[in-house]
């Protein structure tokens, strides 16, 4: 599994750096977003360095797979029952800030402080 020791989620994925964590497993990694635009704000992160969903080729469908399906089971978890949003942002043009691949998944009630 590639890494790369200069960027923060694979710091997050490798426990080097803290995160409020709510799911892991070989693969997936998942924790609240540090500047949250929903009551409910995680993000979905391979534990691999993938840069971004550009980068995903069909070696990789059954992790996106996974992350797709993980999302509801964890809003579920999370008590959100009015449904949620999923947010992939990719490359700079598509607002990526964080240059490993993760879902954003937002939920709870509205009004949101953004989104
Ligand atoms: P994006 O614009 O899709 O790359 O989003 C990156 C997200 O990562 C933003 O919503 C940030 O708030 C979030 N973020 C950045 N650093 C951390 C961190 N250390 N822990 C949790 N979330 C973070
Ligand atoms: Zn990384």
């Amino acid at each position: 599994m590639s890494h790369d020791p200069n960027c923060i989620f694979c710091k997050i994925a490798a426990g080097t750096i803290p995160s409020r964590k709510v799911y892991e497993d070989d693969e997936l990694i998942v924790f609240h977003d540090i500047a949250p635009w929903a009551p409910v704000h995680l993000l979905i992160v391979p534990k691999a360095h993938i840069v971004s969903h550009a980068e995903l080729t069909d070696e990789h469908a059954a992790l996106a797979g996974r992350m797709m399906v993980l999302a509801p089971k964890l809003m579920r978890e999370m008590g959100v029952t009015g449904g949620f949003r999923t947010v992939i942002n990719t490359g700079r043009d598509g607002g990526q800030e964080v240059m490993h691949l993760h879902m954003h998944v937002m939920g709870g009630p509205r009004p949101w402080a953004r989104g």
